[in-house]
């Protein structure tokens, strides 16, 4: 408290989400350091630990000891990206933070460029994407056409091919902070505070060391989440398909009442009956499933329950220095 008000210079946040990154962090942490030295502004470090099996807390526990201008935020288990994201927000306690994956996919070089539109006045500098390096091809196809789908369908507008990595400002912040959802799509909430935004570019490099955590259902839960959280537009057309469907059913009746009046025909059989059972019961089951994926998550948020659970935090000076 003593040294904040004699210290002129802006606090800068980065918070670094990680999950058994035992083999990049100590990599993570030179390049970071490297990359803000040039930068007039205090650093503070606030690293989540998103329940490693491996050693990534103990390198964070050493880098600590050295830098007192680490956190450590050890989670109880591990609680997902976007969550362990939140917790370390939470805690952040500068006049801007900038969000970055700890396997350096998101180059740290580019902070300088973020905190540059964040002095020119910008609330939320978002790094966008022009290149995936080292990602599957799939990946790629799949991810390009899935954020210009949830562009789309979804009622903001959630910035194509942008990640996690961004800065905000305090203001942003404190107003993403005040969202409490249980089902985070982070990209999603980020867009959804509004305020200034703007964009830089840059190629996606490969992961530093260790492997991706998502694999294909985690993308497609995902993926569910980003569309679920913000548009409820397949509602919408499970309505509208039912609504075809009826008319459909009812010309179809026309047609054969029409038939057997006018020119006797029997009424068809076996197959043109399991053929309408088996397209109606399915069109029935995806309507279905469209509400279960609303409802399950309308039940998830009534639980309540805590966003996360520490275990221990380990706080840097400047986090100390709060009376929380
Ligand atoms: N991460 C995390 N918790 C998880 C999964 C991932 O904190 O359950 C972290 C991970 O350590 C990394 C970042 O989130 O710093 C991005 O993860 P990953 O590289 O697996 O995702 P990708 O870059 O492939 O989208
Ligand atoms: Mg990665």
């Amino acid at each position: 408290m003593e040294s904040k008000e004699s210290d002129a210079k802006d606090l800068l946040s980065i918070v670094a989400p990680a999950y058994n990154e035992e083999a990049g962090l100590d990599k993570f942490y030179s390049r970071l350091i490297g990359a803000v030295k040039d930068i007039d502004i205090n650093l503070e470090i606030i690293y989540v630990n998103d329940g490693s099996q491996d050693s990534t807390l103990e390198i964070m526990s050493k880098q600590h000891e050295k830098d007192s201008r680490i956190t450590i935020i050890d989670l109880s288990r591990n609680f997902g990206k976007e969550i362990a994201l939140t917790a370390g927000l939470d805690h952040a306690s500068g006049d801007a933070v900038v969000v970055i994956d700890t396997d350096l996919q998101d180059p740290p070089e580019l902070i300088s460029q973020l905190v540059e539109k964040w002095n020119q006045g910008f609330d939320v500098v978002n790094a966008k994407r022009t290149k995936r390096n080292g990602e599957s091809a799939f990946k790629k196809i799949t991810s390009y056409i899935y954020y210009r789908f949830l562009y789309q369908m979804s009622d903001i507008k959630i910035p194509k091919d942008t990640g996690d990595f961004r800065l905000l400002s305090r203001n942003a912040l404190d107003a993403l902070l005040e969202l409490r959802e249980k089902h985070r799509y982070m990209k999603g909430l980020f867009a959804w505070v509004g305020y200034s935004q703007t964009e830089i570019t840059y190629e996606r490099d490969q992961r530093y060391a260790g492997e991706t955590k998502w694999n294909f259902l985690g993308l497609v839960d995902l993926a569910f989440e980003g569309l679920t959280s913000f548009s409820v537009l397949p509602l919408r057309l499970a309505s509208l398909l039912g609504f075809v469907t009826a008319f459909l059913g009812l010309a179809f009746a026309v047609i054969i009442i029409i038939k057997k009046i006018m020119f006797g025909d029997p009424v068809a059989g076996y197959p043109s009956i399991v053929v309408l059972i088996t397209f109606i019961g399915g069109i029935q089951l995806l309507a279905l499933g469209i509400i279960g994926e609303y409802l399950g998550r309308v039940f998830n948020e009534t639980k309540n329950r805590p966003l996360y659970l520490i275990k221990d935090i380990k706080p840097s000076d400047y986090l100390s220095g709060l009376d929380e």
